[in-house]
This record gives structure tokens, sequence and C-alpha cells, in this order.
């Protein structure tokens, strides 16, 4: 596996000293051994790595290539990338706790084809159209939005760098990446492929670094656009930055999303399905279903199930192949979970499996957790959590559970459990969330991806993902335009 540590940070296209001398220690959550260490990139790192990529936007080559040059270099990335998928897992599960099964397939696999799919959206992205205005033909051209900051948390690492780093980078883009504290090892792996795959300088740099690294990049008067995803209180205090200078941003923000189980509903298939939908990646997903709604009706026969799911989770080793929960990614998000157990049993709500003590004496592990009789006014109802903890509530009839299900600060994801797909369709265009399934809930990674409300603002994925990274330009001429090059060699003039 490649677990290696770093001394120097991937800046404009080679590997230099950082200002300081501070380091990242990446921590085992499972052994809680340092594994590696990096630099701590500071705010002066944050500025070379700026000035890079706004010189290398504003005179360089890559935002004046054609798309299709720009996608044989992205091309060149990904053959590098697909090498290494399985590497890339363990890489992720060292660093973070998930589990190597979800590793493999929701995380580094799941970036591989995440380069692809932005890549052939970008072929048959519209760069150049033509439409009819009030003074004529218009031509309108998309161009790249210019020096992008990208910055991830660290909960699947490099599926959120991969719909952010793709698109801008094909639509022409120069990029710095902040990857989070805790998974700064992958970011910098993928920095050592941009070399080998010989993108121009300046073109991406990667700064491992904390709040200090993010805010020097969120403010930095070079810096055209802010991709984010994290918390839903960073990324208002990011928006407000932004605001200021009144610089793009798109978010990607915390979930606290509703699964709806109808009367109607196949218990045995919605439990099987929440096992994925509500506990994946040890609970540590933005779009995990963690309120459970269901009638009195169907009740019990519902909390049974999940309860006998939830005790018989195989619980260790995240790199085991049968391991199904494996410890949260650092001790204060050990801490963090645990006492939100302690307030759902403090506010009233009745404790099903589980419990607040630590199911091994190492690693950051957390007992998964089932919550009945609980209100949606609790904190464990309201608050993203985070950790592999359930909370069911009763509703009355359809109309309030569509009620409990909209009565949330966030909008990220739902889900509605029932026989009848078409009852399901109509409940999901009651819910206020950005994406939602039917018996099942997977994110669609071709299609439009974000967030309602605290959520976020922006799309990823597809072709709303890719116009993320663009400005439109309108052009009207006194004179009759010459025809449009359709060939992907003039995509962009
Ligand atoms: P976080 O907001 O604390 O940190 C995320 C990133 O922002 C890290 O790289 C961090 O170093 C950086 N950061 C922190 N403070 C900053 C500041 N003031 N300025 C600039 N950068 C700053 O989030 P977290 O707790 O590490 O991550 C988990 C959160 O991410 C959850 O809320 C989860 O729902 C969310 N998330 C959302 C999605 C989505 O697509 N909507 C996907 C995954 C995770």
């Amino acid at each position: 596996m490649k677990v290696s540590s770093y001394d120097q940070i991937f800046i404009g296209g080679s590997w230099q000293r950082p200002s300081s001398a501070e380091r990242i220690e990446v921590i085992s959550p499972y052994t809680e051994q340092p594994i590696a260490h990096v630099p701590a990139g500071s705010g002066a790192d944050i500025e070379r790595a700026v000035l890079a990529a706004r010189d290398a936007f504003d005179n360089g080559p890559w935002p004046r290539l054609a798309v299709a040059e720009r996608i044989d270099a992205v091309e060149r990335l990904a053959a590098i990338y697909a090498e290494h998928i399985d590497e890339m897992a363990d890489l992720i599960t060292a660093q973070m706790g998930s589990p190597a099964s979800f590793s493999r397939l929701g995380q580094a696999a799941g970036a591989a084809t995440l380069m692809r799919l932005a890549v052939q959206t970008a072929r048959s992205f519209p760069w150049n159209e033509r439409r009819r205005g009030t003074l004529g033909e218009v031509h309108l051209r998309r161009v790249p939005v210019g020096v992008v900051g990208i910055i991830i948390p660290w909960n699947v690492p490099q599926n959120l760098l991969m719909p952010k780093l793709i698109p801008a980078l094909v639509a022409g883009c120069t990029v710095i990446v902040k990857p989070a504290p805790e998974t700064p090892l992958d970011s910098l792996w993928v920095a050592e492929m941009v070399e080998k795959a010989g993108l121009p300088d300046g073109v991406v740099s990667v700064v491992p670094g904390g709040r200090e690294a993010g805010d020097a990049l969120v403010r930095h008067p070079g810096v055209d656009k802010i991709a984010f995803t994290g918390s839903s209180a960073t990324g208002r205090h990011i928006a407000s930055v932004c605001g200021e200078q009144l610089k793009r941003y798109s978010l990607e923000l915390g979930g606290k999303s509703a699964a709806i189980v109808l009367d109607d509903a196949r218990i045995d298939k919605t439990v099987a399905g929440l096992k994925m939908a509500s506990l994946m990646n040890n609970g540590q997903a933005c779009v995990a279903q963690t309120r459970i709604l269901v009638s009195e009706r169907r009740h019990d026969e519902l909390v049974d199930g999940l309860a006998d799911m939830m005790s018989s989770l195989v619980i260790g080793d995240p790199a085991d192949p049968v391991t199904e929960v494996g410890p949260l990614v650092s001790q204060r998000q050990q801490h963090r979970v645990q006492s939100y157990i302690r307030t759902g049993i403090d506010e009233g709500a009745k404790l099903v499996v589980g419990g607040d003590d630590s199911p091994r004496e190492r690693g950051w592990f957390v007992r998964p957790t089932l919550f009945v009789d609980a209100t949606n006014d609790m904190a464990i109802a309201r608050d993203e959590i985070f950790g592999p903890v359930l909370t069911v509530i009763k509703y009355r009839d359809e109309d309030d559970a569509v009620r409990i299900a909209n009565d949330s600060d966030y909008g990220l994801a739902g889900s509605v459990w029932t026989k009848d797909v078409a009852r399901g369709l109509d409940i999901s265009g009651r819910v206020r969330t950005g994406t939602y399934g039917i018996n099942m809930y997977m994110l669609d990674i071709a299609s439009p991806f974000g967030g309602f409300k605290q959520s976020g603002i922006g799309r990823e994925f597809g072709e709303e993902g890719l116009a993320e990274y663009t400005e439109l330009q309108t052009v009207v001429s006194a004179g009759t335009l010459p025809a449009l090059a359709t060939d992907g060699e003039h995509a962009q003039d």
C-alpha cells in the first residue's frame, strides 16, 4: 500500500519546500498511531500557489488550448489514476477508516468513474452556441471561470475532489486544492499523478492544511471561485467572505435526510436498502438517511428489522474486507457522536441498539445506535451527527410524513420506501431536497447533485456541474457572424 510522508508541497507544477516547519501528522483511526506526515501549508504557501495559478491562467497555455487538447491531458491523468484504484482505496481507508469494501467501490472507483464522466460531458458541452436575440444572431461562449480554490473534507476525499478538479481543468481553469488535514495523502498522490501526466506548470497546486490555509485561499483576491464541500457552518462563512469580494462559489454542505417508509413498504427490502443508505462510510455521509419516518402501523416491524440489522453489523479493522463498520475519522468526531447519543437519551428518546460507550479499547469506534420514540424537534433529529446513529420518528399520515421530512434546515437528499413507485414519485415532488430516491438511495454520478436550503448552492456532476466552472459571454454583432465551428478542435473558437 502507498502510504508516504511528504516534506514538500506541490506548488505551480513542482515540489517546493513549505514556508514553515509545521507538520500535519496523519493518524490511523484504527491503530491511533501516526502513519505519515505532511507539511502544514500556511498563508504564505497559499500565496505562492495562487500566484502560480494566476500566472498560468492569465499568461499560460492552459486556458488557451482547444478543449480537445485539455481533454487529452486530463485523460492521461485519468489513465494513471485508473492504474491505482485499489491502492488509492487502501490509502483512504488507512487515513480515515472507511471500510475497505466502501473505499474500493464508493470512494476510489467512484472517483475514477467521475473523471471519465466529466470528460464525456466536456465533449458534448455547448462551449459555443448561437441563439436568436432581439438584435439578430447572438454568439454565446462559455469560458473558464478563472483560478479556482478547491476545499474538501475528509469523508470521501477523492469523490469530492474529482467532480471539482476535472470539470475545472477541462473548462480551462487553474486550480489550488486544499485537502482536509485528516486526509492530505490522497490529494498529494494526485499531485504526483498530475506531474506525471505532464499538465503545464501552475495549472494544479496541492497545499495541505487546516482552517488557516483554507481561509487564506478563500480571502485571496487572486482566486476567482471557491468550490467547497464541508459543513454548513464553514460554508456560511465562506459564502460571506466570497460575497464581500463578489467571488463565485459553489457549496456542497451538510444534510439530515429523511427516509419515509410508507405503509405498503416491504420491510425486509427497506431494512436492506437502509443498511447502505443510512450507514455507509460508518455513517459519515452527507446524504445518509438518518431520520427514519414510519407510521404506527409498521413501526414495530421496522424497528425490529433495523435493530436486527444494526446489532449484527461487523465492526472491526476497516482494512478487512468483511468489516461493515470501521472507526470514525478522529477522536474528536468519536466524542462528538457519543455526546449526541447521550443528548438523545437526555432528550427522552429510547435507545434500542448501541450506546455511548466505545465497542473497542483501541480505535475511534462508535456503536451503531438506533433511537425510537424520538420527535423531530430533538437535537438527534435536527443536527447532522455524522456517525452510525439513526432516529426513528412516527408520523400520523402521508401529509405528516412529508411535513416532518421538510421540517429541517437541510435539503440534500431523501428517500421513500413503497411498493407503489408512482406514489413514491409523487412524494418526491413534495419534499424540498436536491436529490431523492425511491426504494433506494444512491448518488447518480452522471446526474446533477446538490442541496436545497442550507445543504448548499450549486450542483456537481453532469452538464450543470461543468457549467459551475464557466462564465457565459454574450457576443452581439452588427455584421453577419461566421458559421459556428462545431468540431471539438475548435470548441473554443
Ligand atoms: P468542515 O467544514 O469543518 O471542513 C471542510 C474543509 O474546510 C476542510 O478542508 C477544512 O480544513 C476547511 N475549512 C475549515 N474551516 C475553514 C475556513 N474557515 N475557511 C476555509 N476552509 C475551512 O467539514 P468537516 O466536518 O471536516 O466535513 C464534514 C462535513 O462535510 C459534513 O457537514 C458533511 O455533511 C459535509 N459534506 C457534504 C457533502 C456534499 O456533497 N453536500 C459531501 C461530503 C461531506
